[in-house]
């Protein structure tokens, strides 16, 4: 069981700030920069402490400062573009299924905070 401080889960939509004295955190399902939360097994939830193992991911999802597991913040700095082909190929299955496109939104891969 990871210690936590107070847990919030951002359930089912793309948070649009991080709130003061929290921190932003999300799981190593792949997930694009525009994605809500929920497809596919992507969560995301916000903190009053960081979570031990995790460090600053640059994927850019949701345009804001955050954070995840070392291992996937490290398999997406190996190969960005693989994993955005990874991403681009969920995208086109979901809206096959669902007539919904993840892509679509402001957000685009990277995060000026962190770099690419
Ligand atoms: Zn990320």
């Amino acid at each position: 069981m990871i210690q936590t401080g107070h847990m919030h889960e951002i359930n089912g939509y793309r948070p649009s700030r991080v709130p003061k004295d929290r921190v932003l955190m999300h799981n190593f399902v792949i997930h694009g920069p525009n994605w809500r939360t929920g497809i596919n097994g992507f969560r995301a939830w916000t903190d009053s402490k960081l979570h031990e193992g995790f460090v600053p991911c640059p994927c850019g999802w949701a345009g804001l400062p955050h954070f995840s597991y070392k291992e996937h913040v490290q398999r997406y700095r190996d190969d960005p573009k693989g994993y955005q082909l990874r991403v681009k190929y969920q995208e086109l299955a979901h809206a096959k299924v669902w007539l919904e496109d993840l892509s679509k939104g402001p957000y685009k891969w990277g995060d000026p905070q962190f770099g690419a």
